[in-house]
């Protein structure tokens, strides 16, 4: 069994990607062709917000939002702990200092009182100016953006959605990636949308912002007069090398379609199937809430603490079913932040999912067999 099956996805989607692939190849316009603007026009219509700038990967796109805002040395980032590195990463590499927030133990995703209390922290304390939040739709779940906008709004901080994870997702039928001042995805091929080698996107209903990431995104272009051909060729700041291949959004094209016609409802099936399988266990479930939508980019349980996690991976992969461990490290326990501020974080929640969780194969393309057998074998492995 594949974790997720993305050669299955190929091969039913083959004939509209190779394609889309040998057309780009043919036309040559590798480099910011027709594909990759009618694939900003697409997503930003179904996501729901006025501009959608593709760029080289989902860790470019938080970057260049934080550069947008000019997050920098002094200002502080509020993160979730519990989530992949590329969300802390990036104000870091800006200069910036990330302070590590608990999330809750049912959604995974940071918990707002948590995040209000560090917010507090840090302006009692005066060493840091507070700027931004960084919240993460982990596993494709929405965060709370009800209560972390109030937040943001009280405290005046600008709030990144991180929706790497997230594209698909929906709060009361409004989509992920339309919940942050600036909103990011990545098109990594395993995530819920996935193209083939490296992609991202930034999301704003901000024209002014998006003019300035469209910028930073081509060596700090001008793009006051998007008519002139050598305007490329004038920069008026220093910006970044970050475009999606034309390649890549003409696989996207049809990859996009088929996750609104049936995977993104697929992939919540076979979710269900495995809720519905795995209740009475013992393993603590994902939790989602009334009104959220989740993309399910995954499927993770908490096992026992009393169960050796090891074990039950081994014991799993002995009859081929793959399983991983989403993640192991709380952030603020990374190496690159030993001796910074940002080690210095009060994440219990974080620190037992690390030491609990698994992640279960999981794709559109799973069948009800497929699900049972993972159900049927977990049962055994926790006993
Ligand atoms: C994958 C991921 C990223 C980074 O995306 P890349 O395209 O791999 O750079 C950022 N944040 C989260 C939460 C992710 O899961």
């Amino acid at each position: 069994m594949q974790f997720r099956d993305l050669p299955k996805q190929y091969e039913v989607l083959k004939s509209q990607i190779d394609a889309k692939m040998l057309s780009v190849a043919a036309s040559a316009h590798f480099i910011s062709g027709p594909e990759v603007k009618e694939l900003e026009i697409a997503i930003a219509e179904y996501v729901g917000v006025k501009h959608c700038i593709t760029c080289a990967n989902g860790t470019d796109a938080i970057t260049i939002a934080m550069r947008a805002w000019g997050v920098g040395k002094g200002d502080a980032v509020f993160v979730p702990d519990f989530t992949f590195f590329s969300s802390g990463e990036c104000p870091a590499d800006e200069g910036a200092t990330p302070i590590y927030v608990d999330v809750d133990s049912g959604t995974y995703n940071i918990d707002p009182v948590k995040l209000e209390e560090a917010i507090q922290k840090v302006v009692a304390e005066g060493k840091y100016n507070a700027k931004a939040v960084v919240a993460v739709d982990l596993f494709g779940l929405p965060a709370d953006y009800p209560a972390i906008k109030e937040i943001c709004k009280k405290y005046n901080l600008l709030l990144l959605e991180d929706g790497a994870q997230g594209f698909g997702g929906s709060i009361d039928g409004k989509m992920a990636c339309s919940f942050g001042d600036i909103s990011t995805t990545s098109f990594f091929p395993a995530k819920p949308l996935g193209c083939y080698g490296d992609g991202g996107a930034i999301f704003t209903d901000n024209d002014e912002w998006a003019d300035l990431i469209r910028s930073i995104c081509v060596h700090g272009k001008d793009t006051s007069n998007p008519n002139d051909p050598n305007a490329k060729y004038y920069n008026i700041r220093i910006g970044k090398n970050s475009r999606l291949d034309t390649i890549q959004a003409a696989i996207l094209l049809p990859k996009f379609k088929a996750f609104v016609d049936y995977e993104l409802s697929d992939v919540n099936k076979v979710a269900d199937w495995y809720t519905e399988g795995l209740k009475d266990t013992g393993l603590v479930l994902p939790e989602v809430i009334e009104g959220y939508y989740s993309s399910w980019a995954q499927y993770t349980v908490q096992l026992p603490a009393d169960v050796d996690r090891k074990e039950v991976q081994t014991k799993l992969k002995a009859v081929g079913i793959p399983s991983m461990v989403y993640y192991a490290k709380p952030m603020h326990l990374q190496g690159a932040f030993k001796g910074t501020d940002s080690a210095n974080a009060d994440c219990p929640v974080t620190e037992k999912l690390c030491a609990t969780v698994l992640s279960l194969p999981l794709d559109p393309y799973k069948s009800k067999e497929d699900v049972n057998l993972v159900v049927s074998e977990l049962k055994k492995a926790i006993r």
